[in-house]
């Protein structure tokens, strides 16, 4: 089995191709074949080299590689026209010297005389002129394209994922295979390739669907061996259209930006598209190898979940050790605080706060967003949380912190013992002990939502913990003494 990726670089990696460089290397993969990469760079006006990296990065990022390649289609131009002169010195093509002005005139009185299909117009044009006088103006160097030449009859293939496929030659143009300025079609230029590298299984979007039978045609003529072709649906955005760019990103790096991990993005692009057959979502790459077949890839389209990629995503954050994790969430975490400098935490302290944060994470970002509450030199209050948990009550609330900060200054620093005292202070003074966490919470991460208030109260450490309760009472009692005031 030889199979190829073929990225035109006129942009970034997005989610579609993505997910086909993944069905393609997933099956080489678990056929012990080769994944060829090649860069179809023929369209010189909208290739550019900054898109041929973003599309290497984002095959690296996702842990896609490669057997042989990159291989730039714009290389092989000299054998792409060889094929095309063949062709046309076998009589499978033929020159065209039409302006194309005149043909898209012709084409448009068609239409509108309604005179059914017009696909064979190019031909009849062509044809016009004699074939000897068509060489002779040839010879003397007059620009015209070269058109394949479809047979009568119809093309049918046995699609790896919808079936057995036909379409009517009868419908299809006369392709130019060589422009008039002598360079190749991207069809053409694809079965060369094709051809040239052996690829044995061609897979890709259902958008090329209909240049399959142009493609098999072209073969045949060549005498080259048919592959097996396999086109998977397309990727719909939420409201069933396809996806693009005003769905969000779609550039397979930049949910790495938001987060997302590459195991996680590659579990998610199988199953967009692919049925395992099981209730089985979580999937190792070993066992998508394993379990991928073409034959349980959908024939619909499949709706873009990003709730899904999210929940995924958690799934694989929550396997990963704290330690492995403590480096890339401290560095997204100082990104995401930008100029405000943030505190170094020990490592144990580190890895506490990822363990804690894990379960309350889908993505990196969620993570980072939480650990900054850890790591800033102050905590930085929530106006809401401020006016719900203190604020209703500011004299209650800045006598409970006092007691507080008394049986916190004392206790030994383990979540056992701090929680013993908390509890027996709440019952002292005959609350809940809800009343005495929510405050210290607060005092504590200026928010109202965090990981359990012991492990708040061990990541900070005994140290930050008063210093920050030290800062909190003045402000309770100032705003309890403003409140008294008025
Ligand atoms: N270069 C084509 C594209 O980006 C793919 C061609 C193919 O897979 O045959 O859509």
């Amino acid at each position: 089995m030889r199979v190829r990726f073929a990225p035109s670089p006129t942009g970034y990696l997005h989610v579609g191709g993505a997910r086909t460089a993944l069905f393609n290397w997933l099956l080489a993969r678990k056929h012990g074949g080769a994944f060829i990469l090649r860069i179809e760079d023929t369209d010189r006006e909208r290739s550019r080299p900054e898109h041929v990296e973003a599309i290497l990065e984002g095959l690296s990022w996702l842990g896609l590689d490669w057997d042989e390649g990159p291989h730039f289609q714009g290389e092989g131009v000299g054998r792409h026209r060889d094929d095309a002169m063949a062709l046309l010195e076998a009589g499978h093509a033929y020159r065209d010297f039409t302006p194309p002005g005149e043909l898209d005139e012709a084409r448009q009185s068609a239409i509108k005389a309604g005179s059914g299909s017009v696909a064979r117009l190019p031909r009849s044009l062509a044809h016009r002129i004699s074939a000897r006088e068509r060489e002779e103006r040839a010879a003397r160097g007059e620009p015209h394209a070269i058109r394949f030449l479809v047979p009568d009859g119809r093309t049918e293939w046995e699609d790896m994922v919808h079936g057995p496929t036909s379409f009517d030659n009868g419908e299809i143009e006369d392709l130019v295979i060589l422009r008039s300025d002598g360079t190749p079609t991207y069809n053409l230029a694809v079965v060369s390739d094709d051809a040239s590298m052996a690829v044995s299984h061609v897979i890709r979007g259902d958008d090329h669907i209909s240049n399959t039978p142009k493609q098999i045609l072209l073969y045949e003529a060549m005498s080259k061996a048919v592959p097996l072709f396999g086109h998977v649906p397309l990727i719909l955005g939420p409201d069933g259209k396809r996806l693009s760019k005003r769905h969000g990103a779609t550039a397979v790096e930049a949910y790495g930006a938001e987060g997302i991990l590459p195991e996680a993005m590659v579990n998610f692009l199988a199953l967009l598209g692919w049925s395992p057959g099981t209730d089985q979502e979580l999937f190792t790459l070993d066992e998508l190898m394993q379990a991928f077949s073409m034959e349980r890839v959908l024939k619909k389209g499949s709706v873009f979940d990003t709730d899904k990629l999210h929940w995924l995503n958690g799934q694989y954050l929550s396997r990963i050790p704290a330690a492995d994790l403590v480096e890339s969430v401290e560095r997204t975490a100082r990104a995401a605080a930008g100029d405000r400098p943030l505190v170094d935490l020990s490592q144990e302290a580190a890895e506490r706060m990822v363990e804690a944060l894990k379960p309350r994470s889908r993505t990196l970002s969620e993570m980072a967003d939480q650990a900054v509450v850890f790591m800033e030199r102050d905590p930085i209050y929530e106006e809401q949380a401020l006016q719900k948990v203190w604020y209703k009550d500011p004299e209650a609330v800045a006598e409970r912190l006092q007691g507080i900060r008394q049986v916190v200054g004392e206790s030994e620093w383990t979540a056992e013992a701090l929680e013993g005292s908390l509890r027996s202070a709440a019952e002292a003074m005959g609350i809940g002990a809800g009343k005495l966490f929510q405050p210290l919470r607060l005092a504590l991460t200026g928010r109202s939502a965090t990981p359990g208030i012991f492990d708040v109260l061990l990541i900070l450490g005994r140290e930050r913990s008063m210093d920050r309760l030290d800062k909190a009472i003045p402000m309770v009692m100032e705003r309890a003494r403003v409140v008294s005031d008025s």
